[in-house]
């Protein structure tokens, strides 16, 4: 079981507190509406179109900001999360999309080239190869 924190990738700010991760296969996809993982944890979630790799968090308070363009919020009642990322640090760099809408699972979806992932223990010779390249620095805290 793994436990990390998300940085902003350009201003290396923190954006999480400690995550712990959540297995991508329970993931609750089938429930619109409502949180499709618990706050405090984490999944990696493949993309099978792209095969890229992303991070999926519960919409919890973490130390991101809203983006200014109401636009990237489009959706029915809330965010659909299908214009462009929504989530910026601080700072201003976008790195996370939400999806909170009444037909859509709700979560905030970081951007694996946007941001830093920092694992709590040095590990990764345990780790999968598409997470060891997630792994930009590694650090313990
Ligand atoms: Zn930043
Ligand atoms: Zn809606």
């Amino acid at each position: 079981m793994k436990t990390i924190k998300i940085y902003c990738k350009e201003c290396e700010i923190e954006l999480t507190s400690e995550l712990t991760e959540f297995p991508e296969t329970n993931l609750h996809w089938e429930d619109y509406d409502q949180s499709i993982i618990e706050k405090g944890k984490f999944s990696f979630l493949k993309n099978t179109g792209s095969n890229k790799e992303s991070i999926v968090v519960a919409i919890d308070d973490y130390n991101l900001v809203n983006h200014s363009d109401n636009y990237r919020f489009y959706g029915c009642c809330r965010s659909d999360g299908t214009n462009g990322l929504n989530k910026l640090c601080v700072n201003g760099h976008e790195v996370a999309t939400e999806f909170s809408d009444c037909w859509t699972g709700h979560y905030i979806e970081f951007d694996d080239d946007k941001v830093i992932i920092e694992e709590k223990n040095r590990t990764i010779v345990f780790l999968k190869n598409e997470t060891k390249n997630l792994l930009r620095k590694i650090i313990a805290y």
